[in-house]
Formats: C-alpha cells, structure tokens, sequence
C-alpha cells in the first residue's frame, strides 16, 4: 500500500463556515497560497451553490492556485454539481466533492427519501460530474452512524459510477478512534473494488477525538485526511491539520507514513488563519500553541538547556516557530531589516517594506528588543487586505477608578476630511468604541474580544482580535500594538473597515 497520506484542507470550505463566511475573496486567496505553499494536496476552496461569493472564491482560486488539487463541494443535485464545475474548471487539477447522506437518522428526518432513492441518486450524481472531471470525490454523510451493509453498497456504487475517493465523514463528532478504525478496515474487507479510490476521513471533534480518530483511521488504509488549520470548523471544530501532521511526522516509527506538508510553514499559516477569521489559538493548543513549547518546571527546563531532546518530542524550528531571541535593535538599518525578513522568508515589494520598516523604528523606540515575533506581528498590521473606509488618525483614552473612563479619536473619512468626537464608557476600550460609533454610524454588536502578548515583558506588543456582527453577517478585525486601548482601537476600525468595504462592493 502507498504510503504517502495525501492532507485535504478543508480551512476555506469547513472553516470558513464556522468563521460565519467572513473572509472576503483577497483572504481567502492569501490563506490559499499559503496552503500551497505549505504543501498540502488538496484544497476545498467552498461550496460554490451556496452563495455567489464562495462561488468566486472557488472561480478564483482555481484560476490563480496551480499546484494542489482544487475541490469544488457540491450536494447531490444536478445544479449544484453544475455550479461546482462551473466554478472550478478553470484548476491545473479541478476536482468535484459530491455528498450525500446516508444514515438512516438523516434519511428518515432531514431528507425523508429511502435507500433504494438515495443510492440512485449518489450514482446518478458521481455519473454525472464524472463527464466534467475525472476526479470525483464522494461523501456519505454522517457514515459513521450509517449501517454499515448499506454504506460498503453505497461506496461500491459510487466507486463503480467513477468515484476515485470516497470519504467517511464522522459528521458529527461521535466515534471513538478503535470503532472508526474498525468501520475503515471494514469498507477494505467489504467493498469489493475498493482498490480503485482513495479512502479519506473526515471527523469532527465534538468529543475531542478528530485527531485521533483521523489517524485510527490512516492505521487501517485511509490514505487521504481531510483536516483544518487549527481545527477551526463548526462547532468543536474539525481534525487539526498540523497535529495529524506532526504525528505523522514525529511517530514515523509507528506509522511508517509521510506527508507532503512542509512543515516549516505550520506556525505561519497558523498564525494568518487565526488573523484572518479571527479565532485566536488556544495557548495550550499543540503545535501552535503560544505555550506549546514552553518550559515551565525548573528540571524540564534544565534538561532542555543540556539536550533538548530530554523533554522535547518536536524541534520547534521545523514547525517554523520564530525564536523569541533578540535579532534586531534600535540602530538596525534598513539593509538589515530587509535581509532578515528574508531569511524569515517573507519578500516585501518596496512600497510595503519601506511601511514595515517605518512601524519597526517606531517599534524599536518603544521596546528596547524587537524579536522575530514581533516582526511578525508587525507585518500582520501592515498586511493590506482590507480598503480602509475610514482611517484612525489619532486616539486618546483615559481611565482608572477614581473617574469615568473617556475616549477621544480622531477619524480620517472617506472623503479625506478629519472628524473627531469622544465617549464615556464602562472601561476605556467600551470608551473608544462609542466615541467611533459616533462618527461612523454603522450599528453593529460585538461577539468577541481577546488580547494576548505576542512575547513575554511589560513591553510587549499586544494583539486584539475582535469579531463584530451586523445584520446577521460577521466581520473580523486585528489590531496590534505596545498600548493595547491602541490595538482595540485599530481592530475594531479594521472590522468597521471590513464591514463598509464590503457593502461598498456589495451595494
Ligand atoms: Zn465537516
């Protein structure tokens, strides 16, 4: 058996959905290049029927992303499967990802159709998208509380229609790794011309088992994983593509299997995906973790400083984790500055480095060392992904328990014109967030807020993360800065930004 595990990233399909669609098409085509870059072998870029804009996020990235396979997901209808192909036929490698479900919970109370129609239509379906593509991908849903005489007929169905992977969807989070493991080797054992696709897995973590169950799954044949970066997807979220990987890579002993993921780029696709939909990563979170290889006990430490092998199972240079060491300071030149984002591989056009560079002497003036994750973080600020509507020119705050915290700002409007007003508010952040309000004007809730340092220090940058909701559609907003009222200001205009950008191109 081939023992290459071929990693099916389903971040922008999967991932996105939980992210309430709040990527616009420029994200979702960074977040894709960067998956290329990473190596994965298939990209999910959405489900083109469900909405016009994943429709031209699949067209797009198709179009712009050679190197993976690009899948398109569709339901088992004629125009939905249309529609996929219409979006992802312009791919290197286009691929179409049918689903169907096929428990008899799902059959009886959602589709209200029997087995005998719903065999018909999966093979109707795989028949059909097999004269746009060769590669035909198919989706039991919910297989795995699926009776399994009726899901081995169903995969040999498919397989016999042209399905080349069939892939068994733990949909809602409910098996336990030894029983997943079993129903994968049993569709070896039962379905005769199983030889003839690629078996995947696809799990959920309602009960915290999507990594393991995904690699219960890889010990008995399955040789495709369909995961997300940091797990992020509905609900408990999907199988995390960097622990599958790193398990992968760390257990060859025991699993004898590669991927082709360069795992080098994990820490950085992490850290875009987590800005980019604004679901910030857990600390203890393996992998990718702020806290995921920190020392703290005295004698791990102190085995660590002799051989980091004592009480380190990964180095976490090949995850791409910059160190936290002092690289550059206050007199570092420019030259300097240009030489070491590219040893960090990042190339910045002229325009862009001479901003990066601008925010890094203000930087360095502040905090008297800047460190690899600081930079990082600074290029995360001037990454331009969003028009800005409105721009944040200046913001004073003041608070503490002896007075009411006020907030004054002065924003730059489209029309180049400085406004200014203030607020009272319960804190300074709530103080800033009026005194916005009452220039733009747009009402909107906020559902989320989280801070964190990006080193350790008092001097550290802090980074806000905010998602905001208005008329049922979410919007996401990164701020970073040494004064966190600062970094709560710039996220909250950078997803007032996204907000109006998008009406202005939707309206
Ligand atoms: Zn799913």
């Amino acid at each position: 058996m081939n023992n290459k595990v071929n990693i099916f990233d389903t971040t922008l399909r999967d991932g996105e959905q939980a992210a309430g669609g709040s990527l616009n098409l420029q994200e979702k085509l960074d977040i894709a290049r960067q998956l290329e870059k990473l190596g994965v072998d298939i990209i999910e870029a959405g489900f083109p029927a469900s909405s016009p804009g994943d429709f031209e996020a699949v067209k797009l990235i198709a179009r712009e992303v050679r190197q993976p396979v690009i899948c398109a997901l569709t339901r088992a209808h004629p125009k939905d499967v249309e529609s996929a192909w219409a979006a992802v036929k312009g791919a290197e490698r286009p691929r179409i990802h049918i689903f169907l479900s096929t428990s008899d919970i799902h059959l009886i109370h959602q589709l209200k159709k029997n087995r005998d129609e719903i065999l018909a239509m999966a093979r109707e379906m795989v028949a059909k998208a097999k004269k746009y593509t060769s590669d035909i991908e198919f989706s039991p849903m919910d297989a795995s509380r699926t009776r399994p005489q009726y899901l081995y007929q169903i995969l040999e169905e498919v397989i016999t229609a042209g399905a080349t992977t069939v892939n068994i969807p733990d949909t809602v989070g409910y098996a336990i790794p030894e029983e997943f493991g079993r129903l994968i080797a049993g569709i070896f054992k039962n379905v005769p011309n199983i030889d003839k696709a690629v078996v995947s897995a696809h799990c959920h973590n309602d009960l915290g088992l999507a990594v393991a169950n995904s690699l219960a799954a890889v010990k008995n044949g399955a040789r495709q994983v369909e995961c997300t970066i940091n797990g992020i997807g509905e609900r408990a979220g999907n199988a995390s593509m960097e622990e599958i990987v790193m398990a992968i890579a760390t257990r060859k002993d025991l699993f004898n299997l590669t991927t082709g993921v360069d795992t080098r780029q994990i820490y950085k696709t992490s850290r875009m995906v987590s800005e980019l939909t604004g679901f910030p990563v857990q600390p203890n979170k393996a992998i990718v973790g702020a806290n995921a290889f920190r020392h703290e006990s005295g004698i791990h430490q102190d085995g660590v400083i002799k051989m980091p092998i004592t009480y380190e199972i990964i180095d976490p240079r090949s995850v791409g984790i910059p160190s936290s060491k002092l690289v550059l300071g206050k007199l570092s030149g420019r030259h300097a500055f240009k030489e070491h984002l590219a040893e960090q591989g990042y190339s910045l056009n002229e325009e862009d480095l001479n901003r990066a560079f601008a925010a890094f002497k203000e930087l360095a003036d502040k905090k008297k060392s800047v460190t690899d994750r600081d930079i990082e973080s600074l290029l995360a600020e001037e990454r331009r992904t969003v028009t800005e509507v409105y721009h944040l020119d200046r913001i004073q705050a003041t608070c503490g328990d002896c007075g009411m915290a006020t907030a004054a700002v002065r924003l730059i409007d489209p029309k180049g014109k400085a406004c200014e007003d203030a607020a009272l508010g319960t804190g300074p952040v709530d103080a800033v967030y009026k005194a916005i309000n009452r220039i733009v004007g747009v009402p909107n809730s906020l559902t989320e807020f989280s801070v964190k340092s990006v080193t350790e220090g008092i001097d550290a940058i802090g980074e806000v993360l905010i998602r905001i909701e208005a008329d049922g559609v979410s919007y996401t907003g990164r701020g970073a800065d040494t004064d966190i009222i600062v970094s709560s200001a710039k996220a909250y205009m950078n997803a007032l930004n996204r907000m109006l950008s998008s009406r202005l191109r939707t309206g």
